[in-house]
């Protein structure tokens, strides 16, 4: 067997972790697998280097100088594994992105691959030694480093197992796989044995945090196959499955999000071209709007609403209010109290009230729902931010999802 196992920021935190997270490692090779290693940086080691910029520099981060700071972190966690395995007698290297031939566009802090030659990593492994490669980075057109972007590891690992043709991509992380609900908010959450890509990427849209969308999206596209499992328990985790399963569940989980807020413009004169012209700028900001809400018009007049991201709220308010000066819309308005709620699954598809067991179940429980959006296999509804855990608990009982 040729794995790919990635180690995230918590299974690397500290000399301990590092040790356990080495002693997988070296059951793996002893038991005569193939084992790649892709590390991101030890615990908020991320975080720290860019408060470390935003001392030094305030607001000015140049997109090269960042990317070299920041994939220091990873770096530093190859090393540091590669030590740990020598000492115990597993003969292993440490590869940068570079190193390990991960090509990528010039767009600094957020590359995109666009080639990976993994000679070195593959000369390592038939020489029977354990590459360990740096996550999240590679090296540019202009022959500079480049880092992929938060959560960057996880593609790290995904196209390094495509591009050698592993048998298995292992994503390990603080949880023991997917859950059926956020667990810290729903007691008798249950761990999935499988969930499909389809549907684990409704997931990460929808605010689930871990794996990281883009290597989501990535493995399903090259087919590798996922299992997202903990370093801490070492269980078996949830298998990602190009299959539905046979006895597909109607809802198979329920997410949620705080991270965006609702923007709303009102008394919007009912024309072409308005709705054209603000989602434009909003993108030419590289704001990434969610759901569109527009009313139907009274008087020639309607109102616009959407969300985005909290972090994105000063520049799309400021975006939103210069259109409406310009058009005499009567006002914009935001709430950053807002969250979503989603239910995700595939057999939603082929049955009907899947939408009305949701707004019934929140109806019931007084929950408001402000607005609403669907695809194929989610429903997802803008509530209040302080009605969400309730939600989640009551949605999850709902549809039957609890052990
Ligand atoms: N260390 C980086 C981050 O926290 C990359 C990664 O872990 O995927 O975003
Ligand atoms: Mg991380």
């Amino acid at each position: 067997m040729r794995v790919v196992q990635k180690y995230g920021g918590t299974s690397v935190a500290d000399p301990e972790r590092m040790r356990s997270v080495a002693e997988q490692i070296a059951r793996t090779h002893r038991r005569g697998d193939e084992v790649v290693v892709v590390v991101s940086a030890m615990g908020k080691e991320t975080d720290e280097l860019l408060r470390l910029a935003e001392d030094v520099a305030g607001g000015d981060r140049p997109g090269r100088e960042m990317d070299m700071l920041i994939t220091a972190g990873e770096r530093k966690a190859t090393a540091l594994l590669c030590i740990a395995l020598h000492a115990m007698g597993v003969p292993a290297d440490s590869f940068t992105g570079s190193q390990a031939g991960f090509l990528t566009d010039t767009n600094h802090t957020n590359a995109k691959i666009l080639e990976v030659r993994p000679d070195r990593v593959a000369e390592a492994l038939a020489s029977g030694r354990v590459p360990v490669v740096g996550g999240s980075q590679g090296v540019s057109t202009e022959r500079d480093v480049t880092f992929l972007g938060r959560g960057g590891s996880d593609t790290t690992a995904v196209a390094l197992a495509e591009a050698l043709k592993a048998d298995a991509c292992e994503l390990y992380t603080d949880v023991s796989g997917v859950f059926t609900a956020d667990p810290r908010l729903v007691p008798d959450a249950r761990k999935m044995a499988h969930v499909s890509f389809d549907e684990l990427l409704e997931m990460t849209a929808a605010g689930c945090p871990k794996p990281a969308m883009r290597s989501v999206e990535f493995a399903r596209n090259h087919h590798v196959r996922l299992h997202v499992r903990s370093s801490f328990t070492w269980e078996v985790g949830t298998w990602v499955t190009e299959e539905e399963t046979m006895e597909q569940a109607i809802i198979s989980a329920v997410v949620d999000d705080d991270s965006e807020a609702k923007v709303t413009i009102a008394g919007v004169p009912d024309r072409p071209g308005i709705a054209a012209t603000l989602f434009r700028r909003l993108a030419d900001a590289h704001v990434n709007v969610d759901m569109i809400v527009q009313n139907v018009s009274e008087d020639g007049v309607t109102d616009i609403s959407y969300t985005a991201p909290k972090d994105d709220l000063r520049t799309s308010l400021e975006i939103t209010q210069a259109l409406a000066d310009e058009i005499g819309a009567t006002g914009v308005t935001s709430d950053a109290g807002i969250a979503r709620v989603s239910v995700v699954g595939a057999g939603m598809k082929s049955n009907p009230g899947v939408a009305a067991t949701m707004f019934e179940t929140l109806a019931g429980n007084g929950i408001n729902i402000e607005m609403i959006s669907t695809s194929a296999i989610r429903i997802s509804c803008v509530i209040a931010a302080d009605q969400l855990e309730r939600a989640v608990v009551v949605l999850h009982d709902a549809y039957g999802l609890g052990s």
